[in-house]
């Protein structure tokens, strides 16, 4: 049984190609983070070694599905940007070396299954001689493999790759859905279900998360509260916010990248609070400190704020000291009501 959760759509067109044995040599898997793409991507792995017949894959039983799902299993590998094996810092770009070791790897049978899977987990990352590397191996692709790249934005992807992928687009995943989910698979209660199902803004892999880890809802509360209270900040404190950030652009870029989206949803929910809309306010908590800054603040400033952090991530992709760029952009900032200057 396919183990994620709402992606209707994609799990039958996948079901279908795998009964007929038409599956593709490489899909393309785009959606939000969190979405479930390496849920679907792993599903498909197990589908596609499962020693069960094709009607009931992935079984999730057999000793091919469990391994697969442990992540013992010796021909489905993951390449993301983990610098190295016991999963400690982070890389900036999936380099040539790990397509190398992708291309000795599929040139050998597979060793305990019946397909090779390489899943590339944010194949937007590729660098570009990494990418022609990879294209090589799609364009002439060995017996018994199955590539699968995930991405948030197919956008980023060489032209030539997407065109040598099946494509399969993943929405985020509806709120009722995921509320359903939370309350089955770890007895949520419902209301608390219904409220992080809101703030997950359909990434089932947040909400499963955040309702397992308290941990985690209070870092993210946390977090809204600083991004409120920058407004506030002199700049002097607004240039600490900056390093503390570059400093962690060093260890844990991803995670620099999230505040940074998290900065773009709250302003986002600045500009919905500013045309009325405060129903659909996706950050909840913070509600009471948009509700204060949304009148002190003009919507064409809301606008040029999250213009300017959407600018500051392109620069961060682009080599551009982060330091810089996040200092830049503290100084872009508007002031609230209550601050001086
Ligand atoms: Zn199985």
């Amino acid at each position: 049984m396919w183990q994620v959760v709402g992606h209707e759509e994609a799990v039958a067109l996948l079901t279908k190609s795998l009964m007929k044995d038409m599956l593709s040599h490489a899909y393309l898997f785009v959606g939000p983070p969190q979405v479930g793409k390496m849920t679907l991507a792993l599903n498909l792995a197990q589908s596609v070694n499962c020693l069960e017949p094709s009607t009931s894959r992935p079984c999730g039983e057999c000793n091919q599905c469990t391994r697969i799902a442990a992540g013992q299993h010796s021909d489905v590998q993951v390449i993301d940007l983990l610098a190295n094996a016991s999963g400690s810092g982070t890389r900036k770009e999936i380099g040539i070396d790990q397509v190398r070791e992708v291309q000795h790897f599929a040139n050998l049978k597979p060793y305990e299954g019946k397909c090779r899977v390489f899943i590339f987990q944010e194949a937007s990352s590729l660098s570009p001689e990494a990418s022609n590397a990879l294209l090589k191996l799609l364009e002439e692709p060995p017996e018994s493999e199955l590539f699968i790249l995930l991405t948030s934005s197919g956008e980023s992807i060489f032209p030539t790759i997407l065109s040598r992928c099946q494509l399969i687009d993943l929405n985020p995943i509806a709120l009722g859905t995921i509320a359903e989910q939370l309350q089955q698979a770890l007895d949520t209660p419902p209301q608390e279900a219904i409220y992080l199902a809101r703030l997950s803004q359909g990434r089932i892999g947040w909400a499963l998360r955040a309702a397992r880890d308290p941990q985690l809802m209070e870092d993210y509360t946390a977090e809204l509260g600083r991004l409120a209270s920058l407004l506030d900040n002199t700049l002097e404190e607004r240039f600490a916010y900056a390093e503390e950030m570059a400093a962690l652009y060093t260890s844990d870029r991803e995670r620099t990248l999230d505040h940074l989206k998290l900065a773009v949803s709250w302003w986002r929910d600045l500009l919905v609070l500013k045309n009325g809309n405060g129903e659909l306010v996706s950050n909840v908590p913070a509600m009471e400190a948009l509700d204060s800054h949304a009148r002190g603040i003009s919507t064409q400033q809301v606008i040029e704020v999250i213009k300017r952090l959407q600018d500051t991530m392109s620069c961060l992709d682009g080599n551009i000291n982060p330091r810089l760029a996040l200092e830049v952009l503290m100084l872009s900032l508007p002031h609230g009501k209550s601050s001086p200057g």
